[in-house]
């Protein structure tokens, strides 16, 4: 595709070194816009074919829409809300239930919540793989709700990354062939894929699988609360 567009480039500077009028300009333009269009949709095919391949547990989904952090239902909203406003205490302890819950249900290790100041991020794991969320936050509770089951599934991820490789044996709530393709799809290229090493952004998060996983995850989670089930973690 590269290769199109630069030689497409050269055309082009050619045409308008030599005064060709505009509208032969203009063609030669939708015509390129085109061929670059065509050859996008067959990059992102073969893409999607290499990741079917790999046959994951779930719909693995490059980025995409609906890939948002899923809609809270309105009374849930309230809920926490209210309840972060008189008892800021009891609304940690709800998320620290809904971690416990997400470790004890998947079979991993549970991880205590650390609250602290995050510059403006949600959440993370740190380098311990302890999980981190913001409490400024907490006036908004949608927010975490898809961050701290976002976090969790990353641990999951990761502990299912670290069965043995020689297991027979479910762990991480995932059978050894998916933690197999766990550990093909976390490699090196596979996470640098579409990035360019030469900025400091990371232009491949958003597309690397583990990221488009723990996205399900949450906006699963937060799209699927209701009230009720709310109530289990107070
Ligand atoms: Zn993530």
């Amino acid at each position: 595709m590269q290769v199109v567009a630069y030689s497409r480039m050269g055309q082009y500077l050619q045409m308008v070194e030599r005064r060709t009028p505009s509208v032969f300009v203009a063609i030669f333009v939708q015509v390129v816009r085109f061929q670059l269009l065509q050859l996008e949709s067959r990059g992102a095919t073969a893409v999607e074919s290499a990741f079917a391949d790999l046959d994951l547990p779930a719909e693995h989904a490059l980025v995409r829409e609906n890939d948002t952090r899923g809609n809270l239902d309105d009374g849930v909203a309230d809920r926490l809300a209210k309840l972060a406003a008189e008892d800021p205490e009891k609304v940690r302890e709800v998320f620290q239930s809904i971690a416990d819950d997400f470790a004890d249900q998947n079979g991993i290790p549970r991880k205590q919540i650390q609250w602290v100041d995050l510059n403006g991020a949600y959440g993370r794991r740190d380098g311990a793989g302890n999980i981190q969320l913001d409490p400024d936050f907490l006036t908004d509770p949608s927010v975490l709700l898809h961050t701290v089951v976002h976090e969790m599934e990353h641990s999951r991820q990761y502990e299912g990354m670290a069965m043995d490789p020689n297991s027979t044996t479910n762990g991480a709530g995932m059978t050894p062939e998916e933690a197999a393709r766990w550990r093909e799809l976390n490699q090196t290229y596979v996470r640098n894929k579409g990035d360019n090493p030469s900025t400091s952004v990371d232009e491949a998060y958003r597309a690397r699988p583990v990221e488009v996983d723990a996205r399900r995850a949450g906006r699963d989670f937060v799209n699927n609360l209701t009230l009720e089930e709310l109530e289990k973690y107070l």
